[in-house]
This record gives C-alpha cells, structure tokens and sequence, in this order.
C-alpha cells in the first residue's frame, strides 16, 4: 500500500475531522435537537448546518466518524507519520478542539481492561517498539507541559522552565534538562504516561489552572543503527575482481512529536480577567501562531513564522521541511456548540 505522502506536497500538513459520539447529556436532550453535523466519509466532506435549509460544507483528508475505531483513526492520521519516522524523518501528530470533543481520547487514552480504547501515543509506542531492534536500537521518550510559555517537566516537575536550544548548525531543537527515558517494553511506557498524567494534575492544581488551558507533549526519540554499504571500489590493474568495502554501521535518528493541544475555546475567551486573561493570550499566542505556520507551509511561504511562539519553536525541526505531520480536529454534535465547532472546522481548513 502507497503511502498517500508520496503524493502530497512535502511539508504540507494533513489536515482530519473526527466526529465524537454523543454523550449522555446529549443523548437524553435527543428529542430537542438535531445533530449539527452531517459526515459524507465517502466524499472527505463534512456539512456543518447553519439553519433549516442552509449548511457549510468542509473538505478534509478524510472524515473520521462517530463511529470510527480507536484502530482507524490511528491508522488514517498517526500511522504514516510513524512509519515515516521509523524511515529516519521527524513527524508530529496533533489534536485541535474545543475542550470535551475527544482530542485526549484520540491521543492519550491509555487503557485499563479494554485494550481497544487505546490511543495514538501507545498504538504509536507499540508499532515502533515492534519495529526496532531490542540490541542495536534505541526508543526514549521526554513528557512535557506547555502552560503560558513555559515548558514544564511532567517526569520530573523540578524541572519548571526548560529552555528550547536550536543547533543552528543542523536546525535540531533539543530540552537540555528534560527527562529522558528509555523504554523497552509497552508497560513501562504506560506506567511513564500515568506518572506523567499526575504530575500534570498536582502541577495544574498548584498553578490553579485545568490541563485544558496548556499543551502536553509526547517527544519520541528514535535511534537506529542502520548498515549503508558504501560505493563500489573497482581495482586499477585487475577489471574482473572488484572490492566492495566493508559496510560501516551508522546511527539514524528521527522524532515523533504528539501534541494534545489546549481547548480552543480560549481563543474566544476575551471576556476573562486577571490570570484568566493571562492565560487566554498566551493560548491564543500558541494556537494562532501554529495556525500562521500551518498557513504557511500550505501556501508555500518562504517566512513561516515558527519564532513567534514555544509551541511552534519546540516543533520546528519536525514539521514542515522533510517532516510528516497530521493534524486532527476534534468536533462534538450538539448545536448548542455550533459557534465553536465553525471556528475549529474554519482552523483546520485553513490549514490544508
Ligand atoms: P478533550 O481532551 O478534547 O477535552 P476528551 O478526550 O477528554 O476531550 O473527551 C471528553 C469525553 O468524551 C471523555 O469522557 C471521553 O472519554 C469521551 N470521548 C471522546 N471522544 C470519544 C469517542 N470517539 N468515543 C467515545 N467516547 C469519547
Ligand atoms: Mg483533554
């Protein structure tokens, strides 16, 4: 099966909506409202009603529905980007939404009995793990916070405000100070992921805020050894016999970035106070400077303006260039949201 990268612009971002069921809440309001979407999967398209009669339509790389698999989703959005950074390039995959439509459990759902639930970050763990060599190769992975431009530690919460270095000679963005892991097997890698998850509600209570209003980042770190044979040495004086040197091992490495973004919602939120409105901006600062980037890189723009925020600082080296990256919308049904469900159907669009 081709990659569908193959015929895509390089750099360009892919750009998917998935629909999440209704909860109960909405289930019990169902004799008063209608859904306000309608998927055409078949057509990639999604109709988003604007009244009785009128609706917009939104085209995307695909259309996940309510009734997608954990399973599908993860093989449509995030698989391609991890087969390609098991290839030696960097890859992000990220979720954008209104907080409550399914950006965690698309990413980060771990599970308890119910291995179907599974989400990005550990079908991903498991695809790599399955793929490396246990003796020559190597997986770590780093798990931060992004709360109002500062880059939090969730392995070790000591560490509160880690730098982001640039090599300006290969343009590799590294976080001296960071944790780094190395995991070997499934579950250390979810019990490191539920560490992680408590660090992250002790800090949040601590800073008096909800983990809506920040970003987690799940860095992956690939190493490889890979064996290239070198060119060919033909002898001078005897054509028949020639010489292939020995091949030399090399270490490749590549990066799987996953970012669980912020509830999008605070984009809107301007009627906030004090730290709340603090907090708004610097939200608003990160979301909207990912969407010029994404804009960008979609247009073909020489400046795409990555310095303007952490967030796109931190993804720079794996997004755009050479890099894969997915890019999910999350949705909920209900009309009551209509609002906000335009604005992050508009973002996602934009972006493609
Ligand atoms: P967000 O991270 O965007 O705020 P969550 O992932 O926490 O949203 O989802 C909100 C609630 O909806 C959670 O209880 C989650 O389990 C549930 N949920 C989200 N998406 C789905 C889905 N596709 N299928 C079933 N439940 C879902
Ligand atoms: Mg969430």
């Amino acid at each position: 099966e081709a990659s569908l990268f193959e015929f895509i612009v390089p750099g360009r971002v892919r750009v998917f909506v998935r629909l999440r069921p209704r909860n109960t809440e909405e289930m019990m309001a169902d004799a008063d409202f209608a859904d306000c979407i309608e998927l055409q999967p078949e057509l990639k398209r999604l109709k988003l009603r604007k009244n009785n009669w009128d609706s917009d339509t939104y085209e995307f790389d695909d259309v996940l529905t309510e009734f997608a698999s954990q399973k599908r989703v993860y093989e449509v959005v995030a698989k391609p980007v991890v087969e390609s950074v098991l290839d030696g390039y960097n890859g992000t995959v990220m979720a954008y939404g209104q907080t409550g439509t399914g950006k965690t459990f698309t990413l980060g759902q771990l599970w308890e009995e119910d291995t179907s639930d599974r989400g990005v970050m550990v079908r991903s763990m498991e695809d790599i793990l399955a793929d490396l060599s246990p003796i020559t190769d190597s997986v770590t992975v780093s798990y931060l916070q992004l709360y109002m431009e500062t880059i939090q530690d969730l392995l070790n919460p000591v560490n509160d405000n880690i730098p982001i270095v640039e090599d300006p000679r290969t343009g590799e963005v590294s976080l001296p100070g960071a944790t780094v892991v190395e995991i070997r097997g499934q579950q250390s890698f979810l019990e490191l992921l539920r560490v992680g998850e408590a660090h992250r509600v002790v800090a949040n209570t601590k800073l008096n805020t909800e983990s809506s209003r920040s970003h987690a980042i799940l860095m992956v770190h690939v190493k490889r050894c890979v064996v290239e044979s070198e060119d060919i040495v033909f002898s001078e004086n005897d054509d028949t016999s020639h010489l292939t040197k020995p091949s030399k091992p090399l270490v490749r490495k590549s990066k799987l970035v996953v970012v669980d973004l912020a509830g999008s919602e605070r984009l809107h939120k301007s009627g906030s106070e004090g730290h709340m409105l603090e907090e708004a901006k610097f939200i608003n600062l990160s979301l909207s400077t990912l969407g010029k980037c994404i804009n960008a890189l979609a247009g073909n723009n020489t400046h795409v303006p990555f310095r303007d925020s952490k967030l796109t600082r931190l993804l720079k080296d794996s997004f755009g260039g050479t890099a894969r990256t997915s890019l999910i919308v999350t949705v909920g049904p209900s009309p009551c949201h209509r609002g906000e469900t335009s604005s992050t159907l508009l973002f996602g669009r934009r972006a493609m």
